[in-house]
C-alpha cells in the first residue's frame, strides 16, 4: 500500500473502506461502532442514501462555479435554510470549508465592522482557556489549549484569555451555578476594564466547550451575563458552534438553550454531516449593513466558497434533520446515553466527572477522585484508551489533560443522531472495557 503522509507519522491506521449508520468498516472487514462521529462530525452516520443521492444529483447538474462569477440555487437555498431557524437578527450567511475557516472568517469579519463603523482602534480579542478554535493562525491564537499553541506562539496575534466554565474544579464549596457564573462574568469585566471597552473587537467562546475540554457546559445564566457585558462595552460576541452547533446538544443551536443571540457564529462539522467539507458564518444584519454601507463587501475570501456539491449535502443533511425530527431524537438519546454513563462509571474510582448535554458527552479521568488529581500526562492514558477502543471496534474521542496543568484526561462522544438504545449500550460496554484495561495496562479482552 502508498504511504501517505499522515498527521502521525509513524503510526499505522486501519483503512477505512465503507460505512453504514453508525458503523465504519476497515479493509480486513472489522467493524467500527462510531460513538465520535469522528470529531462531532457524522451527525447522520454514514452512507445515508438520501444526502448520497442528492450529492449525485448536484454533481451531475454543476459541481462548482467560483462565487465571485455566480451564485448557485443550492447555495441560496441552504442559507435561507440556515437563515429561518438562525438566532435571533443573524440570519446573514457566509459559507466556508470547515471550522477554522468559519473562525477566520468571523474575526476578520469583525474588525471590518469595526473599521467601517469609524473605531479603527479595537484591535483586542478575548477569549478562554481551554479553548478550541481551529488550527489556522487566527482560531489558534483565540483557541487556548497551550500545547497546541506553543511552537507557533511568536507568530500569533496577541489575544487575552479568560477563564472557562468549569464546574468540577473551579465552582467553589457552597457556591451556586448561578454565583460561579457571575464571577465568571465578573473576570471577563475586569479584562475589558484592563484593555479598555473602546480596544475590545470581540469576546469569542465555543457555547459548550468541546475538543479541548469535553463536554464543558456554562453554568445557568452565564452567557446572559457575557452578552449584556459586550452590550455595554460595544463589543461582538462571537460563539463557536463548530463542534457543540447544529443540533448535537439537542438544539438546532446549542446558545438557543442559553436564551442568548450571538453577533457572530461559526457553524461547520454537523452542517454538512461529514459527507463534504462544509462551514459557515452567521453574521448580525447590523454587521452586514455596515459593510453595505462602507467597503460593499466582505474583504476576505476562498476559491471554494460555497461549493454546490457541498452546500447540496448540507442541505440535504439539515432537511433530513427536520424531516426525520432528530433534534427530538438526540434529547431522547442524549438521555439515554447519560443513564448509561452514570450507571457504567458513576461510582468508577477513576471517573470525576460525567458532563456533557445532548448527545455531546464527555468522561473526565482522574487518578484519584477525592482530590481530583490528574493522571500523570506521561502515561498518555488518553492514547491509549483511544488505541484500546480501535482495539475493542469502538471510536471515541480521547484527548489528553492537564491544560494549565488541571483538566485531566477525558474523554468525548457525539455519536450519529440515529444512534439505537442497543448501540448506546455497545459504546459503553467497550468504552468501560477500554477505560479499565488502559488504566490497568492489560490487554483489551
Ligand atoms: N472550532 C471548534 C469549536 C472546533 O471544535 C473545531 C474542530 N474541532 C474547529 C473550530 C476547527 O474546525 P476544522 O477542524 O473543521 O478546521
Amino acid at each position: 500500500m502508498t504511504r501517505i503522509v499522515h498527521r502521525t507519522l509513524n503510526k499505522r491506521y486501519p483503512v477505512a473502506v465503507g460505512g453504514e449508520g453508525v458503523w465504519i468498516v476497515d479493509a480486513d472487514g472489522r467493524r467500527y461502532i462510531d460513538a465520535s462521529g469522528g470529531a462531532a462530525v457524522s451527525c447522520l452516520g454514514h452512507g445515508h442514501p438520501d444526502i448520497n443521492a442528492a450529492m449525485h444529483a448536484q454533481i451531475d447538474k454543476l459541481a462548482y462555479a467560483h462565487t465571485s462569477f455566480f451564485t448557485t440555487e443550492v447555495a441560496e437555498e441552504l442559507a435561507e435554510t440556515l437563515a429561518a431557524d438562525a438566532p435571533d437578527g443573524i440570519g446573514h450567511v457566509y459559507f466556508v470549508s470547515g471550522g477554522s475557516e468559519a473562525v477566520e472568517a468571523a474575526l476578520k469579519m469583525a474588525r471590518q465592522y469595526f473599521v467601517e463603523i469609524g473605531q479603527p482602534q479595537r484591535k483586542h480579542f478575548i477569549a478562554r482557556r481551554q479553548s478550541y478554535h481551529g488550527n489556522t493562525l487566527g482560531a489558534l491564537a483565540v483557541g487556548g489549549n497551550a500545547w497546541r499553541r506553543r511552537q507557533f506562539a511568536p507568530l500569533l496575534i496577541d489575544v487575552e484569555h479568560v477563564s472557562p466554565p468549569y464546574a468540577y474544579r473551579d465552582m467553589q464549596m457552597g457556591e451556586s451555578p448561578a454565583d460561579y457564573g457571575q464571577r465568571l462574568v465578573a473576570e471577563l469585566s475586569d479584562t475589558i476594564a484592563r484593555l479598555g471597552g473602546e480596544n475590545v473587537i470581540a469576546f469569542v467562546a465555543e457555547t459548550v466547550g468541546g475538543a479541548t475540554s469535553g463536554a464543558l457546559v456554562p453554568p445557568v445564566g452565564y452567557l446572559k451575563g457575557v452578552r449584556e457585558l459586550c452590550d455595554r462595552h460595544g463589543i461582538l460576541l462571537i460563539l463557536d458552534e463548530v463542534m457543540c452547533g447544529m443540533g448535537r446538544t439537542g438544539t438546532l443551536h446549542a446558545c438557543e438553550q442559553e436564551g442568548v443571540a450571538p453577533d457572530l457564529m461559526t457553524v461547520a462539522k454537523g452542517l454538512g454531516g461529514g459527507y463534504q467539507p462544509i462551514g459557515a458564518v452567521l453574521a448580525s444584519g447590523r454587521i452586514v449593513d455596515a459593510f453595505a454601507r462602507g467597503t460593499g463587501f466582505f474583504q476576505h475570501g476562498h476559491t471554494y466558497l460555497g461549493h454546490a456539491v457541498a452546500c447540496a449535502a448540507a442541505l440535504a443533511v439539515q432537511q433530513v434533520i427536520r424531516r426525520d425530527r432528530l433534534l427530538d431524537r438526540v434529547r431522547v438519546q442524549g438521555r439515554a446515553l447519560t443513564e448509561r454513563l452514570v450507571a457504567r462509571f458513576g461510582q468508577h474510582p477513576h471517573v470525576g466527572d460525567i458532563r456533557g448535554r445532548g448527545l455531546f458527552q464527555a468522561i473526565e479521568l482522574v487518578s484519584d477522585r477525592a482530590s481530583k488529581q490528574v493522571f500523570d500526562p506521561a502515561l498518555k492514558l488518553h492514547a491509549k484508551i483511544k488505541q484500546a477502543a480501535m482495539d475493542l471496534g469502538l471510536m471515541c474521542y480521547p484527548m489528553g489533560g492537564t491544560i494549565d496543568g488541571r483538566l485531566g484526561d477525558h474523554v468525548l462522544l457525539a455519536p450519529p443522531f440515529i444512534v439505537s438504545d442497543d448501540e448506546l449500550d455497545m459504546i459503553v460496554e467497550r468504552l468501560g472495557e477500554a477505560v479499565d484495561a488502559s488504566i490497568a495496562g492489560r490487554p483489551v479482552r
